[in-house]
């Protein structure tokens, strides 16, 4: 499959790879990361290809669906297609078919994007190429206005038309991880550099009421501003940075944070901090479960990170937002209702229009 994108010998394909590597991290490593993301790759940079030996599992995902990533984002690089329209073919390929070339589907679904023959994808065989379906894929996406300013969801939702399109965010981060792979996006210490998150800069974690206020006359030290959102809500990155703690905090420490907390046990649950330009670090607190991401792990904005729970000193699920200038510390802690306001994200349940921003 690799070979119908790219050519040539194994001596050619590793050197390629190198250079892929190093290129990539020219173009990525000064802090560019999120201007690239919209640019098409540069022309004559290498198709994604296998190093010798071929591709080893990443992650969960086997050297088998490694290599359909490989194809998806070797065509959307051959297209000229920026890289933002790669994560998001990878990330529809993890939700339609877990990256794997199926040979049916619901209705007349085939393949890695289930596309249907009676939709106009295609015929049955066509759809069963890789590359072929990629490219159909590709085509339909640079079709839709504005692309690459949606969310992840928004942009494929538009090309699949699926019955469940909130299913696709959540694919964002292994299609990061995927696409960073193959590409060779990674810096010298193996961590991403790919920073290909949706539209503004800073975006609201959760969409939900905001039940309990910073610092107030009942809590105050409080700080940080409680988001009522409902368990299982997805939490997103307010910007792009790096995840620089993962933690379970909890008092006593024997409790755990894969359970409900209650007031009587102090601590933030399952939480993390994102570090981003400028000093500012944002802290998401109580998740359910063990956060989406590591430690050293660079995230875009929207990304998702976890899920709401009600882990640590909770008394019920929500989000528990903060923001810090400068650094971790309490004291550093500013109320996040008006700096999210002034970053055109504003909190709450229906948050005002930002057309002014
Ligand atoms: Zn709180």
């Amino acid at each position: 499959m690799i070979r119908k994108v790219i050519g040539g010998s194994i001596a050619a394909v590793v050197g390629l790879v190198i250079a892929c590597a190093a290129g990539a991290f020219l173009l990525f490593g000064a802090g560019g990361g999120a201007a690239a993301c919209t640019t098409a790759w540069p022309s004559g940079a290498p198709a994604m290809s296998a190093p010798a030996g071929g591709w080893r599992p990443v992650g969960r995902f086997d050297a088998q669906q490694v290599g359909f990533a490989a194809t998806i984002t070797g065509v959307g690089a051959q297209r000229g297609v920026p890289i933002r329209g790669w994560i998001i073919a990878v990330a529809v390929a993890l939700q339609e078919s877990d990256l794997r070339n199926l040979p049916g589907g619901p209705d007349d679904s085939i393949g890695l994007f289930q596309q249907r023959p009676s939709q106009g994808w295609g015929a049955p065989e066509q759809l069963r190429d890789p590359v072929y379906a990629a490219g159909k894929f590709y085509d339909r996406l640079l079709t839709v206005a504005n692309w690459q300013q949606m969310t992840l969801t928004d942009a494929a939702q538009q090309v699949q038309h699926s019955a469940f399109p909130d299913a696709y965010a959540k694919h964002e981060p292994d299609a990061t991880l995927l696409v960073s792979t193959v590409a060779g996006l990674v810096d010298p210490s193996g961590a991403l550099v790919l920073n290909c998150g949706a539209a503004g800069p800073w975006t609201q974690p959760v969409i939900a009421p905001i039940v309990s206020g910073f610092r107030t006359a009942d809590r105050p030290t409080h700080n940080g501003v409680d988001l009522g959102a409902a368990r299982g809500t997805p939490i997103k990155a307010a910007a792009a940075g790096v995840v620089t703690v993962v933690r379970c905090n909890i008092v006593p420490a024997s409790h755990g944070c894969d359970v409900d907390g209650s007031p009587a046990t102090p601590g933030c649950g399952w939480y993390v901090d994102i570090g981003h330009a400028g000093g500012v670090v944002t802290r998401y607190c109580h998740m359910l479960t063990r956060p989406a991401v590591n430690e050293g792990q660079s995230v875009a904005v929207g990304q998702i990170i976890g899920i709401v729970g009600s882990s640590g000193h909770s008394s019920g699920p929500h989000l528990h937002f903060e923001v810090h200038l400068g650094d971790h510390s309490s004291s550093s802690a500013t109320d996040p209702v008006p700096y999210m306001a002034a970053h055109c994200a504003p909190l709450g349940e229906r948050p005002p229009s930002v057309s002014s921003c």
